[in-house]
């Protein structure tokens, strides 16, 4: 187990950490002792829900307001309230651009993440030729996005905003607290990387896999649960 700090200032990933993965990502709910636990925590220690998803669409897994950083470090806000947005209008322009120019194909599915967006493309019949596509698609990519292959869906998002750059804001705020994150995402490494850079005690966990460079790990939510209760007074 991780250790218990005296004065944390928790990231919590949402997927895979507060909540088990399931095959459809739309009936991700969290673990059952998830919303009362952030309750409890929320109410003495500055807690920061940290995901790969749109923000307004997280508030009907996660119906509490919690703070947030949304779309793997593109925005930052209250869930079910405001969120602001990072992004140049350099990147908002090539992103309309890709946008209307993604190879037309049976079985594709764009998802739209805020300013951002995402191909599926599970739904179609020859995925290599697909995959081939969508790379000459994305030939020409402009350096203010970022690509992200995932499984069968490939993301595109404004270049230079991490999990790592967002988390670097909020700590700044909190120059006493020793920050606690945990994520089971390659994108929370990102994280990992910042914190440990940072003159000062952090506790960084990887949720679920074995490669990684944050400091401990726990299996999946529910030992992140019984990590997270030893917060709480009995
Ligand atoms: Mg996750």
């Amino acid at each position: 187990m991780p250790p218990v700090v005296d004065d944390p200032l928790f990231f919590l990933d949402y997927d895979g950490t507060l909540a088990p993965i399931v095959d459809d990502p739309d009936a991700a709910v969290p673990h059952p002792d998830v919303p009362g636990l952030l309750r409890t925590l929320d109410a003495q220690y500055p807690v920061w829900i940290v995901t790969g998803r749109d923000l307004h669409a997280l508030a009907s897994f996660l119906d509490q307001p919690l703070r947030a950083i949304g779309l793997h470090g593109a925005q930052r806000g209250i869930i079910g309230g405001d969120v602001e947005q990072f992004m140049s209008e350099e990147a908002a322009q090539a992103l309309d651009r890709l946008h209307t120019s993604v190879p037309a194909m049976d079985g594709i599915e764009i998802e739209q993440k805020g300013q951002s967006f995402a191909v599926h493309y599970r739904g179609v019949d020859r995925v290599s030729e697909a995959e081939a596509r969508l790379e000459r698609w994305l030939d020409d990519l402009p350096d203010v996005l970022d690509v992200i292959w995932g499984k069968k869906v490939v993301e595109l998002r404004p270049s230079g905003l991490t999990k790592g750059t967002a988390v670097q804001r909020v700590v700044g705020q909190h120059p006493a607290r020793t920050p606690v994150y945990l994520g089971d995402d390659t994108t929370d490494e990102d994280a990992f990387a910042v914190l440990q850079d940072l003159d000062r005690e952090v506790v960084t966990v990887r949720v679920r896999e074995e490669d990684t460079c944050a400091d401990y790990r726990l299996a999946g939510p529910e030992e992140v649960v019984t990590y997270l209760r030893r917060y709480v007074p009995s």
